[in-house]
């Protein structure tokens, strides 16, 4: 199967290279099943001060990214990446684990992070952006919502995960996801481990785990 391909357009690459490089998603980038790659929009202006932004017409506080160097972004990578194009937005779509196994299933995603005030409008409309947020609260830019996306997204790719298994058991997927896991020692400052975790009764353990795991989120969003 041909690489999922991530492109983000931002105006802080650099900030992509840590988080990606680490985890299972660095080791899935390395290994070839993902490429992630973070595009300079800066890159895309044409002139000398190589000006992303500008001050919003009607007034008001800040500055606007431009579409000029967002759209000649979008148009450069589409040429290797044919998946959706995301604007990250405080008001969008709320991402959850549904909209990530959707995602997962596009060749790729174009992602546009916005900073200052927002992004061009233009953008959305012409490029058909779909617009996700990652929860109900004001950032600075959108570089983290989609390192959050991305990580969310490409850890559903076939083989990022190594154990398959990992994934059926998440939280928010399995009706028994998210239940308290303990490892070594048996016993840790007093603290034991139920005892039905180390009977090797699976059948048990398995009614354990899922009764433990709708104590401690009844909320939880189940799929
Ligand atoms: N003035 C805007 C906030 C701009 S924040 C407002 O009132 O909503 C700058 C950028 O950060 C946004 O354009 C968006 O791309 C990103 N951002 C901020 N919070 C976000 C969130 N919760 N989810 C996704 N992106 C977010």
């Amino acid at each position: 199967m041909a690489a999922k391909r991530y492109d983000v357009l931002t105006i802080f690459p650099g900030m992509f290279e840590a988080v990606f490089a680490a985890g299972v998603v660095g080791r899935a980038a390395e290994g070839g099943l993902v490429e992630i790659h973070a595009h300079d929009l800066r890159d895309f202006t044409h002139d000398r001060h190589r000006q992303v932004d500008d001050a919003p017409f009607g007034g008001g506080a800040g500055m606007v990214l431009k579409p000029e160097p967002i759209f000649e972004a979008v148009e450069k990578v589409r040429r290797d990446n044919p998946g959706p194009v995301i604007l990250m937005e405080p008001w969008g779509e709320p991402l959850t684990q549904t909209l990530a196994t959707e995602l997962a299933a596009e060749p790729g995603l174009v992602i546009v992070c916005g900073r200052y005030e927002g992004v061009d409008d233009r953008v959305r409309l012409g490029l058909q952006a779909r617009e996700v947020s990652i929860g109900d609260y004001v950032l600075s830019g959108a570089e983290l919502p989609a390192m959050v996306l991305i990580d969310a997204v490409a850890r559903l790719v076939p083989g990022v995960v190594g154990d398959p298994g990992s994934l059926d058991q998440d939280s928010f997927t399995a009706d028994f996801g998210g239940y308290p896991q303990f490892t070594r020692p048996a016993e840790f400052r007093g603290m034991t481990v139920p005892e039905v975790l180390l009977s090797g009764d699976h059948r048990r353990i398995r009614e354990w785990r899922r009764a433990a795991a709708r104590r401690r989120a009844g909320t939880l969003e189940r799929k």
